[in-house]
């Protein structure tokens, strides 16, 4: 039985939970997510400080302070970031303060350096316009108790940055899914034996090099278990390799041809079918199951077709095992700039270049649509999405597009 794509979809996602927390350091954490809340054990800042280079006094004694008529006041002592006031104010007096050094007790106002005539025993003040600021309050960031970063958070550089400044020298994380990768097909070949490929005997797994780096820019880690030949006992010595790996993605031998045995292996190994054929085009033949509680994507062999299931499922499923809370990429609506027609009734993913024009986005095809046309793929920077209903949407209509990678959202120079 067929399944529509969200549905396919929908069954995937249910069968896939997040991998067990470790705990790993820091440093080995970028680009994971948090399994826990980190909260704060310090207050931060540790101490009211200053925001500029400036002079550290109260706002009452410069208020009246202007080019025609400044405000002279005695320097009590310089504070340079890393040290500590030895005094507090007093009434009339200044503290000569660096950016980020404590500001002494009784200041409330840090006068930056740059309205003044910057003394170092004696200041003059020309300008009372820092009355009142540029002091940042002590635990101003973050308080003990305070959840720094949350649980399901992606640690990104920012998050990296907070979790050091509060001390997570090591944190709890989920696992890095390790995701086996398999080829099945008896024309493939690798780089190695190119010399076949030259002479037009063979073709390269491409398949083999989009899936590894598709795996690992969702997140994971790719073991490559190189190519099957196109029978079962092939594939039966080679699944060895699965062992310790959170997911088996193969590619190929999944459709109807007389010599497509994965679902048949896969079965007689023990595994569990839970869906095989969504209605889509390319990627029709897209199977799922368990096998031994490992799940498996078994993506079809046409290079193309593997890329946009892969995008479709087997990216979400990554991001999930990676306890990712919102696994998939949205969607966006863009104009198309060519007609579209769909023969069957199936949801269409077709590759297109999406290019912003006043705010809006425009989507134009990258030229003829065959599932085995990869350097068209290179091209896009995202699918149109044309649903089984719509059988053709005209030049100037709306649709919606799947991003795929940064592209559709990167810009040749700064757009503000
Ligand atoms: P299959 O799904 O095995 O019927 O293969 C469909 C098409 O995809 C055929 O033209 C294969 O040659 C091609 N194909 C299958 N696997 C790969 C691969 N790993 N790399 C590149 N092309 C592939
Ligand atoms: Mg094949």
């Amino acid at each position: 039985m067929a399944f529509s794509v969200r549905e396919a979809s929908e069954r995937i996602l249910a069968a896939v939970s997040p991998l067990p927390a470790v705990t790993v350091s820091l440093r080995d954490a970028l680009g994971l997510v948090l399994a826990e809340d980190v909260v704060s054990p310090i207050e931060h800042p540790p101490w009211d400080n200053s925001s500029m280079d400036g002079y550290a006094v109260r706002a009452a004694d410069v208020e009246s302070a202007s080019k025609e008529v400044p405000v002279s006041l005695p320097v009590l002592e310089t504070v340079r970031a890393g040290q500590r006031p030895t005094r507090p104010i007093e009434r009339g007096t200044a503290i000569r303060v660096m950016t980020g050094a404590p500001v002494p007790e009784g200041a409330d106002t840090v006068i930056r350096v740059e309205d003044t005539d910057g003394g170092e025993t004696r200041v003059t003040i020309r300008d009372a316009r820092d009355a009142g600021r540029n002091v940042r309050p002590r635990g101003e960031d973050l308080r003990p108790g305070t959840i720094a970063v949350p649980a399901g958070s992606m640690i990104g550089p920012a998050q990296f940055g907070v979790l050091a400044s509060v001390g997570a020298s090591t944190v709890k994380v989920h696992r890095r899914p390790r995701v086996a990768v398999l080829a099945s097909g008896d024309e493939l070949v690798d780089l190695d034996r190119f010399d076949e490929v030259r002479r037009g005997d063979r073709i390269v797994t491409s398949n083999s090099y989009t899936i590894a780096a598709n795996v690992l820019a969702a997140g994971g880690e790719a073991v490559d278990l190189g190519i099957v030949r196109d029978d079962p006992a092939s594939y039966a010595e080679r699944m060895a390799g699965t062992r310790g790996c959170d997911l088996l993605i193969t590619s190929g031998g999944v459709s109807v041809g007389a010599f497509d045995f994965t679902k048949d292996v896969l079965k007689s190994l023990g595994a569990e079918l839970h869906l095989w054929r969504v209605l889509m085009r390319p990627g029709a033949p897209l199977g799922f199951g368990t096998l031994n509680g490992m799940p498996w994507l078994g993506l079809p062999g046409n290079p193309v077709s593997a890329m946009v299931t892969f995008e479709l499922f087997a990216r979400p499923v990554i991001r999930r095992l990676r306890g990712e809370a919102n696994p998939f990429r949205k969607t966006f609506e863009v104009k198309l700039r060519d007609n579209v027609s769909i023969a069957a009734p199936l949801t269409h993913f077709m590759r297109v270049v999406v290019e912003w024009e006043n705010g809006t986005a425009w989507a134009r095809l990258t030229g003829p649509q065959g599932s085995g046309l990869l350097t068209s793929m290179s091209r896009a920077n995202a699918l149109l999405v044309v649903p089984p209903d719509r059988t053709a949407i005209r030049a100037g209509e709306t649709a919606h597009v799947l991003p795929i990678g940064e592209g559709a959202l990167s810009a040749e120079r700064l757009e503000l």
